[in-house]
């Protein structure tokens, strides 16, 4: 039994069905530039940000900006 398990979850854009990119995106966060890894549907150009990403860095980022 030589059988890869891929234990990446694939995500699929809902439009396109095509599988996502993962790509770096520059993200601007107080004085500095942060590059977050985010999938990226290669036909439409749509961002997905993952469940971690959404409920930590991106909301950090929202509220820091909401602050100013
Ligand atoms: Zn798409």
């Amino acid at each position: 039994m030589n059988e890869q398990t891929n234990t990446t979850t694939v995500w699929m854009c809902d439009k396109c069905q095509k599988a996502l990119m993962s790509q770096k995106v520059k993200v601007r966060y107080l004085e500095g530039n942060f590059e977050v890894e985010l999938l990226k549907c290669p036909e439409c150009n749509m961002v997905f940000i993952g469940e971690d990403l959404a409920l930590g860095k991106i909301l950090e980022v929202e509220k820091s900006l909401e602050d100013k």
